[in-house]
């Protein structure tokens, strides 16, 4: 078989899903979608919808939630740039799992976006609160079970685990899964680690069972995190923690969705008139003419639009089922598709702003920041 080899820190994002699950045995997640609605008690519309679309082990963190026995999530933005939907989607899953009970675990890796992304410290912390940590309050972060915190600014065992994670892993192992490293790369890939290990700790309230939620590059972190687990087991009674796989938001242009193509990504903070100039120009899944889409119909697969309704601009099923029936018979045209995109977001990014001005007075309730 050919070598097919996910990069972590990499910006081309063509990912074959149906790869994962046959090179790295990644399970489907919709097969658990109804055991989810059952033990959690609904499900949120990213897994409904198929945007969640792998796991490994999440079934054995139901199995856990129906026991009764404790739970918890880690995930983690690294901030280099603005917060823009793809992370909302993000977002939307750590506080989903906060709301069924879970802690959460939110990093914001600093030490990451200095080494890898070479930013200036003030520069990333800046970001760190302005962006990420106003957003993700005005999306409705609680404080309850939550611990969000800077991997530079952290409890000492959290950095004992990064040493004494460096003790087991080879070299010729790591290059195995990332390929060409440099120091920088080492040290974010065990920090990493001990991002989503830490947890289960005594020191960090003891053990729990960690669910991690990563987009598909991430997974060669998973999978050297999951090895690291299984050789401290005896030593620190670490366990495996499960993951689960998102799909990536595309940006306007069918691209990746990315903070350094400000044009092709919609910011959480983009004045509503800008953003819905963004979205009147975003690629859709039209056909040439208007005669060939009244025929042949839409391509909603294919459409960036389309795909800000499934992520994030419409709750309900049947209404997102309708609009996609439309489509696909030519009834609904890309113009009138569009303008009712953007009624939507327009909508929803004023009140979200208004939540987000009252957020930034509590930044400093959430989190505290580095001294450097
Ligand atoms: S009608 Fe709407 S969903 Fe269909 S291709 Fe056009 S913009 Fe996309």
């Amino acid at each position: 078989m050919a070598e097919y080899r996910l990069d972590p820190w990499g910006t081309a994002v063509r990912v074959e899903y149906e790869k994962l699950f046959k090179v790295f045995g990644i399970k489907p997640f919709s097969d658990l979608v109804p055991r989810v609605e059952k033990v959690l008690g609904d499900a949120l519309h990213l897994m409904r919808r198929g945007v969640i679309f792998g796991h490994r082990d999440f079934d054995k963190i139901l199995d856990a939630y129906e026991r009764g026995e404790r739970v918890a999530l880690v995930t983690g933005f690294m901030p280099s740039g603005k917060f823009h939907f793809g992370h909302k989607m993000v977002a939307d899953q750590i506080i989903y799992y906060q709301r069924k009970g879970f802690e959460v675990f939110v990093v914001l890796a600093d030490a990451e976006a200095y080494a890898v992304r070479r930013l200036p410290r003030q520069e990333i912390i800046r970001i760190a609160l302005e962006e990420y940590v106003a957003n993700l309050i005005a999306l409705g972060l609680e404080k309850k079970r939550l611990h969000l915190y800077f991997q530079t600014n952290y409890e000492t065992p959290y950095y004992r685990l990064i040493q004494m994670f460096s003790r087991k892993v080879t070299l010729a192992e790591m290059e195995a899964i990332y390929g060409e490293l440099e120091p920088a790369k080492i040290m974010a890939a065990l920090t990493q680690a001990a991002d989503i290990l830490h947890p289960q700790l005594e020191y960090f309230g003891g053990f729990k069972h960690v669910v991690v939620p990563v987009g598909a590059d991430q997974d060669p972190h998973i999978r050297l995190t999951r090895d690291i687990a299984d050789r401290f087991e005896n030593e620190l009674g670490l366990r495996r923690p499960a993951s689960t796989y998102h799909r990536f938001m595309t940006g306007l242009d069918g691209n990746k969705m990315s903070s350094s193509r400000p044009e092709y990504a919609i910011f959480l903070t983009d004045p509503p008139d800008v953003a819905a100039r963004k979205l009147m120009r975003a690629l859709t899944g039209g056909r040439a003419t208007v005669e060939e889409q009244r025929r042949l119909g839409g391509e909603p697969e294919k459409c960036t639009v389309y795909e800000f309704y499934v992520y994030h601009l419409i709750p309900e099923d049947t209404e997102l089922r309708r609009i996609y029936e439309k489509c696909r018979s030519g009834q609904l045209l890309c113009g009138e598709c569009k303008r009712m995109a953007v009624e939507r977001l327009k909508k929803w990014l004023e009140e979200h702003q208004k939540r987000l001005e009252k957020a930034r007075d509590k930044i400093h309730e959430y989190v505290e920041p580095p001294k450097f």
